[in-house]
């Protein structure tokens, strides 16, 4: 086995902004599992990796964008149990002056650190990255290969997710995740039980992510998503938010990341105050990590002379 199935420490939550009401949040810390295997992508990548050993593969391919927490999640994934990696990476302007990609790029600089090897594509390319023409053309390149889709959603990835909600996580009555590509949510939302829902915060735009999760998901069970608090779309952050994630961080002790759980959170606070949620609930709210994408996000915030996380 590669990485072992944990159970993450929860933590309660006292936040000053939703302190009068009869509501209380845990946080999951799902951070917490690996200094660099964070969060979800520990979940995701847990059965994948077992499934490349299983077939023989000893390179692992996958997708995603500059700052993906994925990519540097897979990095480190292949240096700790011996696979090559290979990044297929979106923007091929980054590949220009690499040294200085690296530079302004954390997530990138780490994973080069821990050997991946990079093929940067144009955005019109990346876009045709499921179609057999793009993978064909992988294969004469790189040779034999395990592919792991963009974000690390596949079947398997699911299944992963579905080790996150353990028994002790039964006392409480709504699980709330953030989403990217739907994997996460669809493994949370599987384990529920019966007395339990779960309510999604998509992090981008698109209409399209209820079909993803359906896909996935055993029909019984009770989920819904929230598509209010995405702040303009993917990678997309507005002063409010970084104002949020400073002031939480500071009260709670718990760090969020700009993308997926500071808007998630953000979100859950903004209902608890419109009294969105019935009173006497105790919500788990589960930390799908990304801590490792503020460097780059606090870069661009620099140069847009905007207040970075601290
Ligand atoms: C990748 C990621 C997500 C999204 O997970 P999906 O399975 O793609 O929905 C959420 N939070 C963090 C921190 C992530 O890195």
């Amino acid at each position: 086995m590669f990485l072992e199935n944990k159970n993450s420490r929860v933590q309660q939550v006292h936040f000053s902004e939703i302190e009068d009401k009869d509501i209380s949040i845990f946080v999951k810390r799902e951070d917490e599992l690996h200094p660099f295997i964070s969060g979800n992508k520990y979940r995701k990548l847990k059965y994948n990796l077992e499934e490349a050993q299983k077939l023989k593969h000893h390179t692992f391919l996958t997708f995603g964008g500059a700052y993906s927490n994925h990519i540097a999640a897979a990095a480190s994934a292949g240096v700790e149990f011996g696979f090559k990696t290979i990044g297929v990476i979106r923007g091929d302007e980054l590949a220009f002056k690499l040294d200085e990609t690296f530079v302004t790029n954390a997530t990138l600089k780490f994973a080069s650190e821990h050997n991946m090897q990079f093929e940067f594509v144009s955005r019109s390319d990346y876009r045709n990255k499921t179609s057999k023409e793009f993978i064909n053309n992988l294969k004469d390149k790189f040779g034999k290969f395990y592919l792991v889709p963009e974000g690390g959603t596949n079947k398997l990835a699911v299944k992963g997710c579905e080790e996150i909600l353990n028994k002790e996580d039964e006392i409480y009555d709504i699980v709330c995740s953030s989403i990217g590509t739907g994997g996460t949510i669809s493994g949370v939302i599987n384990s529920l039980k019966p007395h339990q829902k779960v309510v999604g915060f998509p992090a981008l735009k698109g209409d399209f992510l209820k079909n993803e999760i359906k896909k996935y998901v055993l029909t019984s069970k009770k989920w819904s998503l929230n598509t209010d608090y995405h702040f303009g779309g993917y990678g997309k952050v507005s002063e409010e938010l970084i104002y949020f994630i400073n002031k939480f961080k500071k009260e709670t002790n718990i760090p969020l990341d700009p993308i997926y759980t500071g808007k998630m959170m953000y979100g859950i606070v903004d209902l608890i105050k419109k009294d969105y949620f019935p009173k006497r609930s105790k919500i788990l709210a589960i930390h799908t990590g990304g801590l490792q994408g503020i460097i780059g996000m606090n870069n661009v915030l620099k140069n847009k002379k905007l207040p970075i996380i601290e």
